[in-house]
């Protein structure tokens, strides 16, 4: 569903994303693990374009991205088509929990509003946590709103979801409520990217592991390979400093 073929990305003289060769299938979960600095984040926003890059080709359920591509129509498919939960959790402070679910299905995907409150009820269900539908996010605790976020995204019933250090920002008592959730969708086959520290939850969901070092994948394969068995000297010396 995702193909990065030798993606190559500056940032003005620094060369962030090194001929990145990527294939994600349909159904996995691919965690991205590597030091601050390695890329991790640029390479997760070039995939919904969020980022232009100059050399190479991706391609996101058959649409393509193309070096310095901007405004394209692909690039608007790839957007409704990708889901993606950052950090920090971007709710629309002004609007309830369930106006934050609702919104971009009925703006973007045309739902009328009986439709779209039936499924952001659902959804926040899923993430456990229909008791705080009408509550406005600076209400919530981080884990709430990381969860909230995670129904927003769903709602658009995206073909791929994209993380990017979903649990960074929260308190660690926090932090379970969230992959909880993540590993619910992975159970139940969503195609997921994430970019996260949390090795023991990254172990447990990844079908593949990949490890970014300067700009490059320098290792990749399955968690036990990864991290019982490295082949790559970079990839044992971060890991005895993460785990
Ligand atoms: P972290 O684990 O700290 O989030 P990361 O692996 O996500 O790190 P990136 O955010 O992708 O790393 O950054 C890769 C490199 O690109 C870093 O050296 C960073 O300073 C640089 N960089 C990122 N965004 C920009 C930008 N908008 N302009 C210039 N340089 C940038
Ligand atoms: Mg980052």
């Amino acid at each position: 569903i995702v193909r990065l073929d030798k993606v190559n990305k500056h940032f003005g003289s620094l060369h962030v994303l090194k001929d990145i060769d990527l294939a994600v299938s349909s159904g996995e979960v691919v965690v991205i693990i590597g030091a601050s600095g390695s890329g991790k984040s640029t390479l997760i926003r070039c995939i919904n374009g969020l980022e232009e890059f100059q050399q190479g080709h991706i391609q996101v359920d058959g649409n393509d991205l193309v070096p310095h591509g901007k405004a394209t129509k692909a690039l608007q498919k790839i957007r409704t088509e990708v889901g993606m939960v950052f950090q920090q959790f971007n709710l629309f402070p002004h609007l309830s929990v369930l106006d934050n679910v609702t919104l971009a299905p009925m703006k973007v995907r045309g739902w009328n509003r009986v439709d779209a409150t039936e499924t952001a009820e659902r959804l926040l269900e899923r993430v456990d946590i229909s008791d705080q539908a009408a509550k406005y996010p600076t209400q919530l605790s981080g884990g709430q709103q990381q969860r909230v976020a995670l129904a927003r995204a769903l709602a658009m019933e995206p073909r791929l979801m994209l993380f990017d250090e979903p649990t960074s920002a929260l308190d660690p008592e926090m932090i379970g409520e969230v992959l909880d959730a993540m590993r619910e969708l992975a159970k139940e086959g969503m195609t997921m990217m994430i970019v996260t520290h949390e090795m023991g939850f990254a172990r447990e969901v990844a079908d593949r592991v990949v490890y970014i070092h300067q700009g490059e994948i320098a290792e990749e394969g399955p968690p036990e390979q990864v991290f019982d068995a490295p082949r790559n000297e970079r990839t044992r010396s971060f890991l005895s400093r993460v785990l």
